[in-house]
């Protein structure tokens, strides 16, 4: 006998207040949602493909038409100038992560922008050389980090600290975090942490951490994957060394997506500093000189290597555009509201499985919009069955299903409908 949940009513008044008096309701309308059984999927997994905004097309169209009209002229005559594309991108991307508009650059991809960071930031000595990342780091991260231990000449399996979670929990706490770097002292070069963990969804409490790995002189690297467009940052005020990011998750700029790079002002005007150089990195007066001095431009602009993808960077600004007008403070609000609620109908839910239980942290403060829920048992088997009733959730080898509510397009009612569904999945393996 399938039932529903005792609360399911309560869940639904819940929702439907919730929604009658969001503000943000008519922002759904801007994207596209995947069809199932000739209706919208609810769709739940803007944590690892944000989805697309309708005027995405019209803005790729927009730039192949500048295109055929004006061939190579359309670096200055496009509408949008391709030759400055890139600029416009500093302001909206600097008001997400809380930095300053000088600080923040769109360019390739996350994984080439942290080894482009860690050249200028990983310059490890013999006494100083070690990287503390958390456990269970995303695999790109980790390739990253060991790859340029080596290419140091020093050797991951002394440099390379990872922090586990302490036996019977998955997260870590800021006070494990910070006796770790406090341990490794003075022989630790980078702490690079990610701003919001992928898979248990943890929100780093980055300021406590930032100060633990300055009080012992390394260096701070973000990974921002997870936490860019999802939760509130203050990357120059927290005093962060550098930041990379994806813009594919909950930044809705499509797959495989232009990444971005945070350098502090501090090392704004430092060319010094060792970095992989590009032509559009260097001084723009000097770009096209043939006298082949660098001079890198001022600010994370330096840091750049090549012109910008124009058609890949279209998508973001699509993007980026529905974020200014639907303005961050407030969709963080609502993307705690979210979270909340998920975790709330999500617990009711389980509450009788003991084999069933969610990882990520029970105070809302320490996540950001992702519930990750493991199962001992049947995991599988419960995704695969909300999948086919056209729940998009993400399945996160040995026993993870991720869940995560965008605040731009997801409803309440989703997750009520996600609490339903899962209430009569989950009886058929009681
Ligand atoms: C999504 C994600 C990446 C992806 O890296 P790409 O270079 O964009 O392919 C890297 N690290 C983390 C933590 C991620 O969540």
């Amino acid at each position: 006998m399938k039932t529903q949940h005792p609360n399911s009513s309560a869940w639904s008044s819940t929702a439907s207040k919730r929604d009658a008096a969001d503000t943000l309701k008519n922002f759904r309308d801007e994207f596209s949602f995947p069809m199932h059984d000739g209706r919208d999927v609810t769709y739940f997994c803007g944590n690892s493909l944000g989805l697309q905004p309708k005027r995405t097309q019209e803005y790729v169209i927009q730039e192949l038409e500048d295109w055929r009209t004006f061939g190579v002229e359309g670096h200055f005559k496009a509408r949008n100038p391709w030759y400055s594309y890139h600029r416009w991108f500093a302001e909206p991307l600097a008001r997400i992560v809380g930095a300053l508009p000088h600080e923040v650059v769109a360019m390739n991809s996350l994984t080439s922008n942290l080894h482009l960071a860690m050249v200028s930031f990983y310059r490890p000595t013999p006494e100083r050389n070690k990287i503390i990342i958390s456990g269970y780091e995303f695999p790109s991260d980790r390739y990253a980090v060991e790859s340029q231990i080596r290419v140091h000449g020093f050797d991951p399996a002394d440099a390379l600290i990872e922090i586990q979670p302490a036996e019977g929990t998955s997260t870590l706490t800021t006070e494990q975090i910070c006796d770790v770097i406090k341990e490794h002292g003075s022989s630790v070069a980078l702490v690079m942490l990610s701003g919001v963990h992928f898979y248990t969804g943890q929100r780093f409490e980055i300021q406590q951490i930032t100060a633990c790995a300055k009080s012992v002189g390394a260096s701070m690297g973000l990974d921002l994957a997870h936490a860019i467009g999802n939760v509130e940052l203050e990357l120059h005020d927290w005093g962060i060394d550098f930041a990379v990011w994806c813009s594919y998750k909950y930044l809705n700029a499509g797959p495989g997506a232009v990444g971005g790079l945070f350098i502090h002002e501090a090392y704004a005007d430092r060319p010094d500093l060792p970095r992989f150089a590009g032509w559009w990195g260097n001084d723009e007066a000097l770009r096209f000189t043939l006298q082949h001095n660098f001079v890198p431009t001022y600010g994370a602009d330096g840091w750049q290597l090549s012109n910008a993808p124009v058609m890949n960077m279209v998508a973001l600004r699509a993007s980026l555009e529905i974020f200014q007008q639907a303005g961050f403070a407030l969709l963080c609000k609502k993307r705690e509201e979210l979270s909340i609620f998920l975790h709330d109908v999500v617990s009711d839910v389980i509450a009788d499985y003991p084999w069933a239980r969610i990882i990520s942290p029970s105070d809302p403060k320490q996540r950001g919009a992702q519930v990750s829920v493991a199962f001992d048992t049947h995991g599988r088997a419960i995704f695969d069955a909300l999948i086919a009733r056209g729940f998009v959730v993400d399945w996160r080898a040995p026993y993870v299903i991720r869940i995560a509510p965008v605040p731009l397009y997801n409803r309440f009612a989703d997750i009520v409908e996600l609490g339903n569904a899962l209430t009569t999945i989950m009886q058929e393996f009681a």
